[in-house]
């Protein structure tokens, strides 16, 4: 007997049989029960029942259950046998073992989130970098046998390993075989996933919603120096982390025209919006399990098909081709995920991918809320929609339209829902990120939306030009169009503004200076307290247990935590503190970190080809350098390889000068400076830092006579399991943006929280992490943001000078190619005679004095600085992203945690 439901508009059918008899049992306790139902099971024969429970999959806790599903999946799911089971093989069937438990308890969760119907979070992200699945999985893995496995692994990683090896694989090697799901650009994409990691272990009811790529971010290949971009390629193996849910399908429309026929309707009432190309959106669920607990959320992207429905007209016309290459069309919405980091450019498609996610995404909110037979005004008591960045913000309009045009609710009624569900978290002050979409593309595309945003704006400006009358410029700024030529945009900053009821900055100093700049004048029409502060973080399960297991180790040993609860609890970190000047402990903790080094030294030689870069037998007393992250001119890694360049003429030029290799040893110690990350293809200049790299690498590494000081090394396609592995081996990393540029920085605080100092700019969540850790264990220099305007100003009308030091590096880096004449010259001209808008030259004596005090520290008084180390470490409990999501959860969401029942 089918259950009748919902009259919503579109064609999803159920997800499950189980999940439809659920709300029917809420219905029944809230009273909503429809009569002729009377108990959740009275559908179902009490012998099937039965025969259900009987049957019951369950999960495996140890050895012997993980061998049995293995082999079954082996033979059945993959149909190999022993004999032809390779590693790949040996990755898939271990996957889909693990995941066989992931979903049990998945089940459950979501289960009894439906049953209990709590508020609700909804992660909107169009990016989500969420790296490996497997290890992440075994380490969360909930089990109720926490025993100690002979490999000294407490986690079911431990026995799983044991299980492998005694199967004829080893753990390390199959997980290799897993592609990384790079969903994701850099540090937003790679914040979504802390945070889904997070929300799980603290058991909020929390979904995130995305779109699934065929390729997500390219892969950098480094040829002759320079980058070249090819595909990503991940599911080329299928993927056994995601369950395609065929039976979810929601249809989407694009382009058309708003039918008003009947000559009374106004924008602001019910309006037809007759869509033109329709696609469907399918949906592929990833299941996200929380660290000790049975808890386990779900992560639902989207993926575009054609809709069956053919065109026939085509057809008969003889048009067979083109009525195929329309359908084909369709896919092409989730193909590629965009490859711009802080940066945008206003492509049809990129919109298209906007709505599209939004649009299916919220079709399936609204439905799920429906279930619950609740009335609309209870809808934001039900559900949090966070919005990563303006991305996600057409899902403000979208719900207006679903609730005017669908609903039929009166348009003040659905705002009021609007401004009491959506929140919007800011990543960027720079003007070139911030999103705008010319007029035309927007009302062709979407042109009911457009409607409904000139009503939302112009029902906001009169509010604004009550409150300040004759404010012309206050009303032009906060405005949702620009009314800019050569034409008109929509501003979706100003939109997502307007539509939440809080927004929210990421790092301390950039909450702060987006309420004294790019949105000034909201905070004039809204007042401050819209305006907040959530500092980022990481999880500390995949930065801290996955990426640096024996540091995990030493850390839980040394607390009195052997079963390392302080990844529940980072605060514990600080008992740390007290062997912080044990010599022993030093020495323990010095061992990791050259284990750690070794083990990057390995990917390195690998990336060579087999070639070793780095002298080994030094290894423990080499510096590791390390700036990794997007490839971007406010992140100043040309000011990095600028100082590199400085270190090495210095060093040839105490050699000319007569000085021995011992005292050039003695002033410049030894280090290997290791830089990686992509450019956007499409990104000039931060292509040619690259090859400024590469090509000063070429040179440096090849100079015999510096006998291996330095070296210096880019590590080709950064992702993050390769960030797994660099990130732990870093004694030092360089944080050096521009004063003001960096919203907030996450790899400042995973390297921070792996035992390596920071040099870096007050900048970002560096200011924090400097609060946290204390001043004199971070190597702070460069101009503070409150004067970055002046310095600029300064540039423009060429009255500074620049320093001798950066002008004998800027004459010197053409040596350093053997291309093409002149090729740096955009470089350094963009410092000579351009401005200099990212204040290399101003910042760079001091960014040499600081490297200058490291060198010192480290080659000359290590005990101190393995010291600062620890004393880092134990104080980095802030920026794990489980007290992120405390704070929204508590301060922006208002939601509770519904915990399983055992625990
Ligand atoms: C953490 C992370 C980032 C962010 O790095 P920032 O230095 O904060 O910009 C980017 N990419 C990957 C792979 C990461 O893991």
């Amino acid at each position: 007997m089918a259950p009748s439901f919902s009259n919503t508009n579109d064609v999803i059918r159920e997800e499950s049989r189980a999940s439809q008899l659920v709300p029917r049992l809420t219905r029944r306790l809230s009273g909503f029960l429809p009569r002729e139902i009377k108990s959740i099971d009275a559908t179902i024969p009490l012998r099937s029942r039965n025969l259900w429970k009987k049957n019951n999959i369950q999960k495996f806790e140890e050895e012997e259950g993980f061998e049995k599903k293995f082999v079954t999946h082996v033979e059945t799911s993959l149909a190999r046998s022993m004999y032809n089971c390779d590693e790949l093989a040996a990755y898939e069937a271990t996957s889909m073992a693990v995941r066989d438990n992931l979903l049990i308890d998945w089940s459950a969760t979501q289960q009894r989130i439906t049953t209990r119907d709590p508020k609700r979070v909804y992660y909107l992200s169009l990016e989500f970098l969420m790296g490996k699945a497997l290890d992440n999985a075994l380490i969360n893995m909930s089990s109720d046998k926490q025993e100690f496995s002979s490999t000294g692994d407490n986690t079911s990683r431990g026995y799983v390993k044991h299980a492998l090896d005694d199967l004829g694989f080893n753990l390390e090697d199959v997980l290799q075989k897993e592609p990384d799901a790079a969903l994701g650009n850099g540090g937003l994409g790679r914040l979504a996933a802390c945070f889904l990691d997070s929300m799980a272990t603290k058991s909020i009811p929390a979904w995130g919603y995305g779109l699934r790529y065929e390729y997500g971010i390219f892969a950098q290949k480094i040829i002759n120096g320079y980058q070249v971009e090819t595909p990503d390629y991940w599911l080329n193996f299928g993927n056994p982390w995601e369950i395609e849910r065929n039976e979810i399908q929601v249809p989407i429309t694009f382009y058309g025209y708003v039918d008003r026929n009947n000559g009374d309707t106004t924008t602001l009432s019910p309006s037809q919006w007759v869509g033109g190309e329709r696609v469907l959106a399918v949906a592929y669920d990833f299941p996200v399990p929380g660290f000790k607990t049975t808890s386990v959320n779900n992560l639902r992207l989207w993926r575009a098909k054609p809709t069956t429905e053919f065109d026939f007209a085509k057809f008969n016309n003889g048009d067979y081709k083109n009525s195929v290459d329309e359908q084909q069309k369709a896919e092409s919405i989730t193909a590629v995920l965009y490859p711009n980091d802080n940066f945008t450019k206003g492509k049809e498609l990129r919109l298209k991918q906007q709505y599209f996610w939004c649009a299916a995404s919220l079709s399936d909110i609204v439905r799920r809320f429906k279930k619950s037979r609740r009335p609309w005004r209870e809808f934001s008591d039900q559900v949090a929609i966070q919005l990563n960045d303006t991305h996600p913000t057409l899902a403000i309009v979208e719900l207006q339209r679903i609730l005017v045009d669908l609903e039929k609710l009166d348009w003040h009624e659905a705002w009021s829902i609007i401004t009491q569900t959506f929140a919007y978290t800011n990543h960027t002050v720079m003007l070139e990120a911030l999103e705008k979409w010319p007029i035309d593309l927007f009302g062709s595309l979407l042109p009911r939306h457009l409607e409904i945003i000139y009503d939302i704006n112009w029902f906001f400006l009169k509010d604004v030009q009550k409150k300040f009358p004759k404010d012309v410029d206050l009303l032009r700024n906060v405005s949702i169009i620009e009314e800019a030529s050569p034409e008109r945009q929509v501003r979706m900053a100003n939109l997502a503004i307007v539509g939440s009821h809080t927004v929210n900055g990421v790092a301390e100093l950039h909450s702060q200076l987006i309420k004294t700049t790019i949105f000034r004048d909201f905070v004039r029409v809204f007042g401050e307290k819209k305006f907040t502060n959530v500092t980022n973080g990481i999880t500390p399960r995949r930065w801290l247990r996955q990426a640096n297991p024996e540091l995990a180790k030493l850390i839980g040993e040394a607390i009195h935590d052997p079963e390392q609860n302080f990844l529940l609890n980072m605060s514990k970190l600080n008992g740390l503190t007290k062997m912080a000047d044990d010599p022993d402990f030093q020495t323990k903790w010095d061992s990791v970190k050259e284990s750690n080094k070794h083990r990057l030294a390995d990917l390195i030689k690998d990336l060579n080809g087999g070639v070793e870069v780095i002298n080994r037998e030094h290894i423990r007393h080499t510096l590791f350098d390390i700036q990794v992250k997007r490839m971007h001119e406010y992140k100043r890694q040309q000011l990095n390889i600028f100082g590199v360049i400085h270190r090495y003429l210095n060093m040839k030029d105490m050699l000319k000068n007569g000085k021995s290799i011992e005292e050039v040893a003695k002033r410049y110690p030894r280090k290997v400076s290791i830089f990686g990350g992509k450019s956007a293809p499409g990104y000039y200049m931060a292509k040619l830092v690259i090859k400024l790299i590469n090509s000063v690498a070429d040179v440096v590494n090849n100079d015999e006579e510096l006998q291996d000081l330095l070296k210096v090394f880019f590590i080709p396609d950064y992702n993050v399991s390769k960030a797994e592995i660099i990130i732990p081996a870093s004694d030092l990393s360089e944080h050096i943006s521009t004063a003001g540029t960096e919203a907030s920085g996450t790899s400042n605080m995973k390297f921070v929280m792996n035992g390596g100092l920071i040099i870096g700019t007050v900048d970002g969540a560096n200011v924090e992490i400097t609060r946290e850790i204390g001043e004199d264990n971070i190597f702070l220099f460069g101009n503070l943001s409150e004067n970055v305007e002046n310095l600029r100003f300064k540039h423009q009308y060429n009255e500074t000078e620049l320093p001798p030091s950066i002008t004998r590096v800027l004459n010197a880096v053409e040596k350093f190619t053997s291309e093409y004449k002149n090729e740096f010259k955009p470089l350094t001209d963009s410092i000579k005679y351009h401005g200099d808008y990212y204040l290399v030259s101003d910042d760079f004596d001091s960014y040499i004095a600081a490297h200058d005090l490291v060198d010192d520290l480290y080659h000359h008084n290590k005990h101190e600085w393995i010291k600062k180390s620890i004393i880092s470490v134990a104080n980095m409990g802030f920026f794990s992203s489980d007290r992120c999501i405390d704070e929204y959860a508590d301060t922006i969401w208002n939601v509770e945690p519904l915990k399983p029942e055992s625990s």
